[in-house]
């Protein structure tokens, strides 16, 4: 069976580290955090104490970073990853990054023959607890169909999507989009509930017409429309209003590099900025919570108090 390194162990990444032990794989595993790998050990998990270390001899290098800045400097500094991989392993970088630099350290792993893949995800922790992640990819074909069986441990759809960067494009422009998404039927619900409107009638409509989407149906922001989301539990699990505004950042970012125009992702940007501003707690709720800013007791929805 394969020997993999497994570098960042966090949320995400050590319940993923944890799938692919489940899967039969080898693991040798790092973070600057050495109480983020305990579980692992107990499950049969390498501890290294750098990551130089644990990618001797290895066939593939999986890393789950926080960011980009991270993730050029574990790979491109002089004593970095592709510096250090003498086993010709594969790289695949499943952190959240902006396509630019996932170009950047694709490029700099090309040229010292070594094939690399952006695997970003869609799931959450519940995701990558359960192995039903989404993988966007990026890369060669050869890359990618060299890494699927190691996604596949770690989840359920796996997207060629085309060239290096092309999965982390991929990424932001879905987490744009649900950002975007999100903020306008919060604002919709608010002002249906100021009409009198009941919001799980406004919703049910919606729903059977052209003002239906994902969060209206599957993630409503209006607590209790649906017992089933983060809104009917206080806003808690779910996706983070935090990371999904670094997603919104990167989107824009990449909207500046490629000359797009973004207005909707900036003034959604902006949105999420002032909710997570107003109070400290709020970055840490699901994104619904921005229901909050447009209707802030949300819990008295009479037509009297409105
Ligand atoms: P996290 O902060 O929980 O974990 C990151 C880990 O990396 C930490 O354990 C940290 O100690 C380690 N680390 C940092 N620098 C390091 C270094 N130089 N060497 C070794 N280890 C290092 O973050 P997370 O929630 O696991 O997210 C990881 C990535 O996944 C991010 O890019 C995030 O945007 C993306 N993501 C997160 C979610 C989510 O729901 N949490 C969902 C999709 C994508």
């Amino acid at each position: 069976m394969m020997t993999v390194a497994f570098i960042g162990l966090g949320n995400m990444g050590a319940p993923m580290a944890a799938n692919l032990i489940k899967a039969g794989y080898q693991l040798r595993i790092n973070d600057i955090n050495p109480n983020a790998a305990a579980s692992l050990v107990s499950k049969g998990a390498v501890w290294c104490d750098s990551a130089a270390q644990a990618i001797e001899g290895v066939d593939a290098i999986l890393t789950m970073l926080p960011n980009g800045e991270i993730v050029k400097r574990l790979f491109l500094d002089e004593q970095g990853l592709i510096a250090c991989a003498t086993s010709l392993p594969l790289l695949i970088d499943c952190s959240t990054i902006s396509p630019d630099e996932a170009r950047l350290v694709g490029a700099a792993a090309k040229d010292a023959n070594l094939e690399m893949i952006d695997a970003p995800v869609s799931g959450g922790v519940r995701g990558a607890v359960d192995g039903s992640l989404s993988f966007m990819v990026g890369g060669s074909t050869t890359a990618f169909e060299r890494a699927k069986p190691l996604l596949s441990a770690m989840g359920r759809s796996i997207f060629h999507v085309g060239d290096q960067g092309a999965g982390q494009a991929a990424k932001i422009c879905n987490n744009m989009m649900a950002g975007i998404l999100m903020a306008g039927t919060a604002e919709v619900l608010a002002l249906g509930v100021r009409n009198g409107l009941a919001p799980e009638i406004l919703s049910e409509i919606m729903n059977h017409s052209s003002g239906g989407n994902f969060m209206v149906n599957r993630w409503n922001p209006w607590p209790g429309v649906d017992q089933s989301t983060p809104a009917s539990h206080a806003y808690a699990g779910g996706f983070q209003v935090s990371l999904l505004l670094k997603d919104l950042g990167l989107a824009l970012q990449s909207g500046l590099s490629t000359r797009s125009s973004t207005p909707l992702g900036a003034i959604t940007c902006s949105l999420f900025q002032l909710h997570s501003l107003s109070n400290v707690e709020n970055g840490y709720l699901d994104m619904s919570s921005i229901q909050r800013l447009y209707f802030p007791d949300t819990t008295t929805t009479s037509t009297s108090s409105r």
